[in-house]
């Protein structure tokens, strides 16, 4: 049954996963502040909408994939925004990678209105998101989870629920910090291994198969040779780019600092990836991190 779905941020991400749903049967209605953005979601057979209001009430499902969380809120709550044009029972998923507390906030004011919402960031990237291939983490009530579902199945292949609102964000950014803890700690490793003249394959072969085993080193090597899939070996092009690493840190810090958790790690990788992206790590991929803890970047 086709469903008219507006969406509501289609760049680099939000444009693929839209072309998805149109392509799945739906009618698209997009929004976007981009005049390309609004061309490509044309040229993919949706249609644009002249306003926020306007694609709100004309949906039965609105998704959004907008930077940061001050869009997020202002797109949703601000006079002319969604729950304000929406009609009740609309279905609302956000997949914008935002703060926690402002997933929550959102979704609760949705709430008041009748209106069952779930955030639901992803992982995957551009690629998944073309391939109709992404990890959802969703957070919200179950009924809003049963909802957003048969949406979600169409822009992704693994849909995890996560437990009620703001979970989704509460997950994407509590396993983003473990990677980018755990990508510093495997590229000190392997700068610290140079130093002592141990060869790095020599390294890789140990630690893959020893305690110092996780993804950071046996899927994403950050030096060149032992994956050969990994970006080390394409020059660090992203991939993940080290800029979105730190987003997603600073938004884990906001949430340990607002909710009294000790993250030091955290913390110092934080720091690492806001010094390396101020020089020059801005457009590398992640793990290009290795390179400046080095000294040769
Ligand atoms: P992007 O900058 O390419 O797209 C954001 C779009 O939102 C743009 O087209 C912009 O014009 C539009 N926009 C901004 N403010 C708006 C407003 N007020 N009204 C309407 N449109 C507005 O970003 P992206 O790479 O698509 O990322 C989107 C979200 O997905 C981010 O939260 C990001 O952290 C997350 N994410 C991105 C990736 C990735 O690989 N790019 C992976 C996982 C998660």
């Amino acid at each position: 049954m086709s469903t008219r779905i507006g969406f509501i941020g289609l760049g680099n991400m939000g444009g693929p996963m839209a072309a998805n749903l149109v392509k799945a049967g739906h009618e698209v209605l997009g929004f976007d502040l981009s005049e390309a953005a609004l061309g490509a979601l044309e040229a993919a057979g949706g249609k644009r909408a002249a306003s926020v209001a306007e694609l709100a009430a004309a949906a039965d499902v609105v998704v959004s994939m907008l930077p940061a969380g001050a869009h997020v809120r202002k797109i949703y709550m601000e006079e002319g925004g969604i729950l304000e044009n929406a009609k009740p029972g609309t279905i609302l998923i956000d997949s914008s990678t935002i703060d926690v507390d402002s997933a929550r906030a959102v979704a609760s004011a949705a709430a008041e209105k009748g209106m069952s919402m779930v955030d639901a960031p992803v992982s995957g990237g551009v690629g998944g998101a073309t391939a109709g291939t992404l990890t959802f983490m969703v957070g919200g009530p179950d009924e809003a989870f049963a909802k957003a579902k048969p949406y979600l199945d169409i822009m992704g292949k693994n849909i995890v629920h996560a437990g009620g609102a703001g979970n989704g964000q509460a997950a994407k950014i509590c396993n983003n910090m473990i990677l980018g803890i755990s990508m510093i700690a495997v590229s000190e490793a392997f700068v610290l291994a140079e130093r002592l003249g141990l060869d790095a394959q020599k390294l890789f072969d140990i630690s893959s198969t020893a305690s110092g085993q996780c993804w950071s080193l046996t899927s994403y090597c950050p030096v060149p040779g032992p994956v050969p899939t990994s970006p080390a070996n394409n020059d660090y092009k992203p991939g993940f780019a080290a800029e979105m690493m730190l987003k997603d840190l600073k938004l884990a810090q906001e949430a340990a600092g607002s909710a009294g958790a000790a993250t030091p790690l955290g913390a110092e990788a934080s720091v690492l990836y806001d010094v390396f992206c101020k020089n020059g790590g801005q457009g590398s991929d992640f793990s290009a991190i290795v390179n400046f803890l080095r000294g040769t970047r």
